[in-house]
């Protein structure tokens, strides 16, 4: 069998790490052929010593010069900023793109692999709230399917597994809640950011750990969920449960429900993603019933996680108005891993920043563009950064 050889945009990160895990685990499955990292020289280096790809990106070009110092000996190709994300991209000796890029970053990418007609397995949900809807056209349009990383998705897709037939009356995302589960807004008020870093069951990058405090990232992934399974946002609910054991579920037009469970552990919805439609044997820990006897659920908060409910709002408005959203979050997060703002006013940012930028109901790629930049510079000139 011919192994898979994947690219992997981002491999310095949460996701990167693991998904080389998955990759060294399965050498008979998988080989690295690019690997692409924003400021980490020092891992891209040890990351291309071991894995050997062809081709590797460094984002900062300041950095450019010490990587190909020290992989002189070795024939991997060497590649620096931007612009050189989408060049390789472009090349014909992958057969899959890992999206690990985190936020807006990935969108470019991402859409240069899927005209390149390359599988994607996509963690980046930025990439799909920004321009969901050019993202997936071009996917069809190009016979290349979206698989889904993130653990919810990942989830709906195993439970639709066999079901291509039978329509969706609706999905339901679940949350951990994330730390601040139960508190209120007098208490979100004076959290900062090493507090908000402490997920309960998950460990991953700042910027989504933060979202998940904020709750916005189950926002961001009902937005997420819309493009991907192509439904009406009526049809995305969430529901808080805390143990993170049921990662999402399907409600069919019979009302039968379909769950998919395990322990939270990334790698499985990477390797589940990288080997579709195979499941790849694994020694990863399992859920025991035994040991755990309560699986909870309450609704979300939506009066005290208010990025949950701006995100509901953009998912109902659609347009441009998740992009404005997600570009307005992501100086938000930015600066609060600063602590230039506090908790709260990270929704204040993204609130008004929503009103400023003009509503686009049909944007070209072009506009989201534009509506990135437009929110970023007044969210930031709202932090006054
Ligand atoms: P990390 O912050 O851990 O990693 C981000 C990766 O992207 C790193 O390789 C980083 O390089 C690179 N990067 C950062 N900024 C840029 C940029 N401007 N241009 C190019 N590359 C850049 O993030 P995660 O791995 O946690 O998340 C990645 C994506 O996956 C996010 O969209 C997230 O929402 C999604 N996701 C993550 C989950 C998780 O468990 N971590 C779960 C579900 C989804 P460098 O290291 O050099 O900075
Ligand atoms: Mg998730």
């Amino acid at each position: 069998m011919m192994k898979k050889r994947i690219a992997i945009f981002g491999s310095t990160g949460s996701i990167g790490t693991q998904a080389l895990e998955v990759i060294e685990a399965n050498p008979h499955l998988f080989e690295v052929e690019i690997l692409t990292a924003h400021s980490n020289d020092e891992l891209l280096i040890q990351q291309a010593l071991k894995f050997n790809p062809n081709a590797i990106v460094i984002g900062d070009e300041k950095k450019y010069a010490r990587v190909k110092e020290a992989l002189a000996a070795t024939d991997v190709k060497v590649f620096a900023g931007e612009q050189a994300l989408e060049e390789v991209a472009a090349f014909d000796t992958y057969d899959m793109m890992l999206a690990a890029i985190v936020g807006f970053a990935g969108l470019q990418p991402t859409l240069r692999a899927i005209e390149n007609r390359k599988a994607i397995a996509l963690a980046n949900k930025e990439t799909l709230v920004v321009a969901g809807d050019i993202v997936m056209r071009k996917a069809v349009e190009n016979k290349v399917p979206v698989l889904p990383v993130d653990s919810e998705h990942s989830a709906i897709f195993q439970c639709l597994v066999g079901e291509s037939r039978n329509p969706i009356e609706k999905v339901i995302l679940t949350a951990s809640g994330g730390p601040f589960r139960g508190k209120k807004p007098n208490f979100l008020l004076n959290v900062k950011r090493d507090h908000a870093l402490q997920h309960p069951n998950w460990s991953m990058g700042a910027k989504i750990t933060i979202d998940s405090a904020t709750l916005m990232n189950k926002g961001l992934e009902m937005i997420e969920a819309k493009w991907l399974f192509n439904l009406r946002p009526e049809q995305v609910r969430v529901v808080i449960h805390p143990q993170s054991i049921i990662h999402s579920m399907v409600q069919f037009e019979d009302g039968s429900i379909k769950a998919q469970m395990g322990l939270p552990d990334m790698k499985l919805p990477i390797q589940y993603a990288m080997a579709f439609p195979n499941r790849i044997p694994n020694n990863f820990p399992r859920f025991d019933f035994r040991k755990v006897n309560t699986l909870s659920f309450e609704e979300p908060d939506l009066k005290t996680f208010r990025n949950l409910a701006l995100a509901i709002e953009s998912l109902n408005k659609g347009g441009n108005l998740p992009c404005v959203l997600n570009a307005a979050n992501e100086i938000a997060v930015w600066a609060f891993l600063r602590n230039r703002i506090g908790f709260l006013d990270m929704t204040d940012v993204i609130e008004k920043t929503m009103h400023y930028v003009p509503f686009i109901e049909n944007p070209t790629l072009d506009e989201y563009l534009e509506s990135d930049g437009e929110a970023r510079s007044y969210a930031a000139s709202l932090i006054q950064l």
